[in-house]
């Protein structure tokens, strides 16, 4: 390819997707995983956990005043969740077209939430909702080290310009 120096894709963007307990439980990681990697991001890191309070309550700090916060916490710690740092172009605003509207009433088919789901107590995974939001909730759940820098080998045909 011809590399013009003005429109070259940040590759370097992610996003935090995670898998509710809900969709642990119904054994969906693996789809959710698949969708992700089939669309041309990577994978840059990956754990499962019981997520404490104090942990989701940084994590959906901006809802505390909402009447559903209670229940939410209630249904984010009632599992494990599965949760991953995925990288590539536009990746934030991409996994949030692939992951759906918030409440899977309204979400489109061929989202996860839409595929997946029909309630929005029960909406089976997460995804941050602009830059700043993934940049501060990676730091909130990862540790730098646990991100890795690797080379894809078919970077060239899935991430060019
Ligand atoms: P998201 O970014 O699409 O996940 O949506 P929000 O950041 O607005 O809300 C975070 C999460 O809170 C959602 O994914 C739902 O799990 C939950 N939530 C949002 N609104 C409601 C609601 O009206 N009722 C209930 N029970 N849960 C909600
Ligand atoms: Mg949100």
């Amino acid at each position: 390819f011809h590399r013009s120096q003005t429109s070259l894709p940040d590759l370097r963007e992610r996003t935090l997707i995670a898998v509710k307990p809900d969709g642990v439980q119904r054994r969906l990681v693996g789809q959710i995983i698949q969708r992700f990697e089939q669309r041309g991001f990577k994978l840059v890191g990956l754990k499962m956990l019981q997520v404490s309070e104090d942990l989701l309550s940084q994590h959906y700090c901006e809802l505390r005043t909402k009447p559903f916060y209670p229940s939410l916490l209630h249904y984010m710690t009632s599992g494990p969740v599965v949760v991953m740092v995925w990288e590539g172009h536009n990746v934030v605003q991409t996994s949030r077209t692939m992951v759906g509207h918030t409440n899977p009433a309204q979400a489109q088919a061929g989202t996860v939430r839409g595929d997946f789901s029909f309630h929005v107590s029960r909406n089976v995974v997460h995804a941050s909702d602009s830059l700043e939001g993934a940049q501060r909730e990676i730091q909130l759940w990862f540790q730098g080290k646990d991100l890795l820098n690797w080379d894809c080998c078919d970077q060239t045909c899935t991430s060019e310009a």
